[in-house]
């Protein structure tokens, strides 16, 4: 025949057989599937109050706030918005969002209101659940209820009591579908713009270390899918105790541990390293710890090294993921960030030619499983640049797979700024209207991010100015710390930015001007 031979390609997968993925279970039923067995154990227990909610009430909370919300209009498909801190009330809404069928979109309650806003008219979003402190963050959005967690609420908003209230009987019943949407966290995407990304109701991934007498300490952002899905979904499943921070800082935290004998820490690398940096490490007893997990961002061996030190008795575990595919922690050797997960499929990819490589060859990760996106909010157009047809999802960061099967990055494809675990997309800085332009330098592992600017003729803007305009405009992690003034931005034919002679001018000791 004329056809070519097929190519045969390299495919990882992991060791462990797959699970069983229960696909006409909404997500706060499979949460709760074996609530029977933990009905009168503690589910939250809130950590600036020590009180403690227990799986039962969880359960019955948020089957009140499902009927409030339908009081309140929503309905199946429909979508709010939380921004809070991490809470019960962002436990509960969530939960509640599950049972009436609708979806929840999170974001950081730190964002200005522009983001807010753009993320809120993007996902739809008919409801935000907020905080007295933040409900200024949405004047002038049309149309949106705004629900307070604290009283007295700001005129015209609702009590987030009036939600919890509610007879719980009174929720309509919800026919939920496996390709229903409960989740739309929003991500830079692999092209540099907010998106956002829907996770199928079956798309979770039951976590096998996580056990009912555990204590999974919950100090990690809600609003980012690490904790809402590794932390929450995954503790609620296992029945263990979720102790709910909503504020980072060390020595509460190291306080915490030591109080409520947290067995599961989920961390990301800024905090471990405020950790083993931490002089007052030694005052606490943190020998509970039975389990450390790391992700969102490399963590290097000596950040690892320090911390095996500081907490001898924990088994460290990295996960590598992103908001479009989830991931599940494994103990790997230093430098790794984790192996395949179960019901997935990995290949390296060379960029260029698009044929998978073998093993310690550097190439783009690619991911297929169970455990990606449904898709970016939408954008049909994005998810096809991302999700290739054969579902090969085109993860932007270069890695490669060791004997071990184990996971190196070792680079990034895609225009994406990870600062202390958030994202920034340097191509979503709003442009100035002063006459400027700036373009962040690459990947910073928590480093400071540069901002490169072009002077249009006469002008005399500093650095100052440059970095006061950005400030007012975005969150604080997505704020430029230096500033460096150009004639041009070095472009390829394409128009695509030259970040490796961005990189080189700032190696090559690039001094403003
Ligand atoms: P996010 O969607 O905010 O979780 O960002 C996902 C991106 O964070 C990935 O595409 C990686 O670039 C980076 N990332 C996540 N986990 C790790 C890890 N363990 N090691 C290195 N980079 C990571």
């Amino acid at each position: 025949s004329m056809a070519a031979p097929v190519e045969k390609e390299i495919i990882f997968r992991s060791k462990l057989p797959d699970i069983e993925i229960p696909n006409h279970l909404p997500l706060h039923s499979y949460c709760f599937q074996n609530i029977a067995a933990v009905a009168d154990r503690p589910c939250i227990i809130y950590g600036p109050t020590g009180r403690i909610y227990t799986y039962a009430e969880v359960a019955l909370t948020a089957r009140r706030v499902a009927a409030g919300l339908h009081n309140l209009g929503i309905r199946q498909g429909d979508v709010i918005m939380v921004l809070l801190p991490n809470s019960p009330e962002f436990v509960f809404s969530f939960l509640g969002a599950s049972f009436r069928g609708a979806a929840t979109t999170t974001a950081n309650p730190f964002y200005t209101p522009a983001e807010i806003h753009k993320q809120a008219i993007a996902a739809g979003a008919r409801l935000v659940v907020t905080q007295s402190c933040y409900v200024e963050k949405f004047k002038g959005l049309e149309g949106v209820k705004i629900v307070c967690t604290d009283s007295p609420a700001p005129e015209g908003c609702i009590l987030f009591s009036e939600l919890t209230s509610a007879d719980e009987t009174a929720v309509p019943p919800v026919d939920p579908q496996p390709d229903d949407v409960v989740a739309l966290p929003f991500s830079s995407g692999t092209t540099g713009l907010p998106k956002g990304v829907a996770q199928q109701v079956d798309g979770e991934n039951p976590n096998l270390w996580f056990r009912s007498e555990d204590v999974v300490l919950c100090v990690l952002p809600l609003f980012h899918i690490y904790s809402l899905n590794s932390v929450l979904l995954c503790g609620l499943r296992a029945g263990s105790a979720i102790l709910i921070m909503p504020k980072f800082e060390v020595v509460a935290m190291m306080d915490l541990v030591q109080r409520h004998r947290v067995t599961i820490a989920p961390f990301v690398p800024p905090i471990v390293l405020a950790l083993v940096k931490s002089p007052m490490i030694d005052c606490y007893d943190l020998s509970s710890i039975r389990t450390i997990m790391s992700g969102a961002a490399p963590m290097g061996k000596e950040l690892e090294d320090a911390l095996k030190a500081k907490i001898p008795t924990a088994t460290i575990g990295q996960g590598y993921g992103m908001t479009e595919a989830g991931p599940e922690p494994y103990t790997v050797k230093s430098g790794a960030c984790g192996t395949v997960v179960r019901n997935a499929e990995l290949k390296i990819v060379d960029p260029d030619s698009g044929d998978s490589l073998p093993r310690h060859s550097a190439g783009e990760i690619c991911i297929r499983g169970a455990q990606i996106m449904k898709g970016y909010l939408n954008d049909p157009e994005a998810t096809a640049r991302t999700v290739d047809e054969e579902g090969w999802l085109h993860t932007g960061d270069v890695g490669l797979v060791d004997d071990d099967d184990e996971i190196f990055i070792v680079d990034r494809l895609k225009e994406l700024i990870k600062y202390k675990g958030f994202q920034v997309a340097p191509q979503n800085s709003r442009p100035c209207s002063s006459p400027t332009r700036k373009s962040p330098t690459p990947p910073s592992g928590g480093r400071d991010s540069s901002g490169f600017v072009v002077r249009f003729d006469g002008s005399s803007i500093s650095e100052e100015e440059v970095k006061q305009y950005i400030s007012k405009q975005v969150v604080f992690y997505k704020r430029i710390h230096k500033v460096f003034f150009v004639k041009t931005i070095p472009k390829a034919p394409s128009g695509k930015i030259l970040r490796k002679d961005l990189r080189a001018m700032l190696a090559d000791g690039f001094a403003a001007t």
